[in-house]
C-alpha cells in the first residue's frame, strides 16, 4: 500500500552510473571543507595534519544538478565560484571504521563542482554563523556520472584541472589530499552512520574563482570523467512555487 501525501513528494535524487541503467540514488551529501594545502593557504589558512581534523558541511540532495546542465546564477550573491572536487559514492554504509575498511563502501567515483556564494560563506566565516547560505542552494552540487571502483580500481592519485571558457584554472593532483578518501570515510563514519547512497565532495585544490554570464566550466579527473556547464541567467521572476 502506498502511502498518502497531501502533495506529490520532490522526486528521488540520482546519478546515472557508466555502463549501468541503474541510477544510483542520492542519500546525503558531505563535503570536505579543507582538504589541500593551498586551497587552505588561498582561503587564508594553514592546516597541520598532526593536530587539526577534518570538517564537513552538507548540502541537501536537491542541490544535485547533472553535469551539461546550464546554472542559473544563484541569487544574493556577487562572487559565485566553482570548486573542482573528486566526488566519492558509496554503496554500502557503515559506523566506526577504520581508514582500511573504509575502501569497501565505495561504489565508485565522480566529477563534481562544490558551487559557492564566496562573499555569503565569507559572511557566514566573518560572524561565526553556519556556512550554508554560502553552500549549500539550488544547483550547487554540479556532479559527473559515476564510474564504478570495479572499473578504475582505488583512485588515489591522477590529475584533477578545471577550465573556464578553455583557461585552465586548477590543476592539481589527487595524491595532494591532506586526508585521503579512506581516511576521510572512516572519520565521517566516527559522527554519522554511514549509508548507501551518500556522496563525498573530498575538497577542492587552488584555483578557485568567480563564474559570470555565459561562462563555460569543464573539468576532468583522471581516470574517473569529465564534468561541464554553463552559467545562465539569474532567475529573475518573483513567483511562487508550486506545490
Ligand atoms: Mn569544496
Amino acid at each position: 500500500m502506498s502511502e498518502l501525501y497531501c502533495f506529490e513528494p520532490q522526486p528521488r535524487v540520482s546519478v546515472p552510473i557508466i555502463g549501468s541503467d541503474q541510477r544510483f540514488p542520492v542519500h546525503r551529501i558531505f563535503c570536505v571543507g579543507r582538504n589541500y594545502h593551498a586551497h587552505a593557504a588561498e582561503m587564508g589558512v594553514t592546516v597541520d595534519k598532526s593536530t587539526a581534523q577534518p570538517f564537513y558541511f552538507n548540502k541537501h540532495p536537491s542541490a544535485i544538478v547533472e553535469t551539461g546542465s546550464t546554472l542559473a546564477y544563484p541569487p544574493e550573491t556577487a562572487n559565485y565560484h566553482y570548486e573542482m572536487e573528486l566526488v566519492v559514492a558509496l554503496g554500502s554504509g557503515g559506523f566506526r571504521l577504520g581508514a582500511e575498511q573504509a575502501d569497501e563502501l565505495m561504489l565508485g567515483y565522480a566529477a563534481g563542482l562544490d558551487m559557492t556564494r564566496r562573499d555569503l560563506q565569507q559572511r557566514a566565516k566573518d560572524s561565526a554563523h553556519p556556512w550554508d547560505l554560502g553552500k549549500d542552494f539550488e544547483q550547487a552540487a554540479v556532479i559527473g556520472p559515476i564510474r564504478r571502483k570495479a572499473e578504475t580500481g582505488l583512485i588515489q592519485t591522477g590529475t584533477i584541472s578545471l577550465s573556464v571558457n578553455g583557461d585552465v584554472r586548477q590543476q592539481s593532483s589527487l595524491d595532494l589530499m591532506i586526508w585521503t578518501v579512506a581516511e576521510l570515510i572512516a572519520d565521517l563514519s566516527r559522527y554519522y552512520v554511514l549509508m548507501p547512497g551518500d556522496l563525498i565532495y573530498t575538497g577542492t585544490p587552488e584555483g578557485v574563482g568567480p563564474v559570470t554570464l555565459g561562462d563555460q566550466l569543464s573539468g576532468s579527473i583522471e581516470g574517473v570523467g569529465e564534468i561541464s556547464c554553463t552559467i545562465g541567467d539569474a532567475r529573475v521572476s518573483a513567483h511562487k512555487e508550486r506545490p
